[in-house]
């Protein structure tokens, strides 16, 4: 340890971590592509994109250049009274490759506060249009929305914040029918959980603002998948009953499943959509809360009372504005989309390679995502198998980090073939010796 790591140890408290025994952080001095290197120069292939940030790749010239001239015109600005080309730029940009119904972007920064602005928004308009006892929602088992307490209490199902249950608002759980490939029992699954649905809005009869859904991959959970029709089948449910639908695209948004937006892929329109990790391609804290119209109607009245009085300092910070706008402009130039679609090429071969593997488990590709479950079930967030592996894999210059029972891979898109391939392998020989 240097003495800037001595000072590490003496100075910080880092997020995730038991500072009682886990190993020190590794000192980043450099990152490039899909690599981060240390400050003996040693290469880490960044297998998780930085917690599922990294688009394009670290440190992209173009976005660089677009931060630098950003930099030199406007830093921040305050963002009530005022407003700056980047937010409408890229405002315009992010509503044309959306479904029609999202027209307004609220903007935030970070993940949860784009799911505190959801629910926020969602309970307001009910009262704004004088129905206030629809003011319960609705979340999946194994949903994560975020750290903060309001999107604790939608991302109870996670099971990450039992310590916390009696300061969290109460929230109705229905099951989230996980799939993979060979799943046989998927129509079973996905039946049950619609009954449930029904249920929960029978008994709640009038009293539901929304339903709250990670679409097609629910991320920290232990990136699990379910099918597209199943979503529509929830959309088109809550829909009929009058419940707003939030989609939490914080994780899945910006290519990962294969499309620019998950809902794109379902071809389904929510009525809010959080953004937030790969919106700034990797480079910065921001989110985005999108609404349709009609939302955005209600909360015009000649009383201040209806205005949402919500708004976070850095709201629509002009430098991550900058990098946003060049990020969605890189996914056209660079034909991002068709790199995707190799990676997933890519990690189907892979998965058929491994589809009798007796320790691989739930096989799954979508998209960039590959992932599968080294146990039967579920197994707590830090386990001894899953930080013996993060440890074999930083070891080997990997940074793989299962959750729970779970290994993936959620590489940036400029990862290239025979990085994947070298990914492959190290998964393999991690298995082999666990
Ligand atoms: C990461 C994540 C969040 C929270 O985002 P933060 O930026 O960490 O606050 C919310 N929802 C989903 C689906 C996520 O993956």
């Amino acid at each position: 340890m240097n003495s800037i790591q001595k000072k590490d140890k003496k100075y910080i408290w880092h997020p995730y971590t038991q500072h009682k025994f886990e190993s020190n952080p590794i000192y980043i001095k450099n990152a490039k592509k899909a690599s981060l290197y240390d400050y003996d120069g040693r290469e880490i292939l960044d297998l998780i994109s930085s917690w599922w940030t990294t688009t394009h790749g670290h440190s992209h010239p173009t976005i660089n250049k677009a931060l630098s001239k950003q930099v030199r015109e406007l830093d921040h600005v305050m963002f009530a009274g005022f407003t700056h080309s980047k937010a409408i730029e890229l405002s315009e940009s992010i509503v044309k490759i959306l479904p029609k119904k999202l027209k307004k972007v609220f903007f935030s920064d970070n993940g949860s506060t784009a799911v505190e602005v959801a629910i926020k928004l969602c309970f307001q308009f009910w009262v704004n249009k004088g129905m206030k006892e629809r003011k319960h929602f609705i979340a999946f088992d194994g949903a994560y929305h975020g750290d903060t307490l309001g999107a604790m209490s939608v991302g109870k199902g996670c099971g990450f914040f039992k310590l916390f249950k009696d300061i969290l608002f109460s929230v109705e759980t229905i099951p989230f029918p996980e799939t993979w490939h060979g799943d046989n029992e998927i129509e079973k699954k996905e039946l049950q959980s619609i009954n449930v649905f029904k249920k929960v809005i029978l008994k709640n009869r009038n009293k539901i603002a929304g339903i709250i859904i990670e679409p097609l991959i629910q991320g920290a959970g232990g990136i699990r998948f379910c099918r597209p029709n199943f979503i529509k089948q929830i959309v088109n449910i809550a829909n009929e009953n009058k419940i707003l639908v939030i989609f939490d695209e914080v994780a899945v948004g910006f290519g990962r499943t294969g499309q620019m937006f998950a809902c794109n892929k379902i071809k389904c329109e929510p009525d809010l959509l959080c953004l937030s990790k790969g919106l700034t391609a990797g480079y910065m804290p921001m989110a985005i809360t999108v609404t349709s119209n009609e939302l955005f109607n209600c909360f015009l009245s000649n009383s201040v009372d209806k205005a949402l009085l919500h708004g976070h300092t850095f709201t629509a910070n002009p430098l991550a504005c900058a990098v946003a706008k060049s990020s969605l402009d890189l996914f056209e130039s660079e034909k991002t989309l068709k790199k995707i679609e190799s990676i997933e090429k890519n990690h189907l071969n892979f998965l058929k390679e491994i589809l009798k593997h007796p320790k691989i488990m739930k096989p799954r590709v979508m998209g960039s995502i590959f992932g599968f479950n080294i146990n039967k079930t579920q197994s707590i967030y830090k386990n001894k198998k899953g930080e013996f592996l993060k440890n074999f894999f930083l070891d080997a210059g990997f940074n793989i980090r299962p959750i729970g029972s779970t290994v993936y891979l959620m590489p940036p898109y400029c990862i290239t073939k025979k990085e994947l391939e070298k990914s492959y392998s190290v998964i393999l020989s991690a298995i082999d010796i666990l």
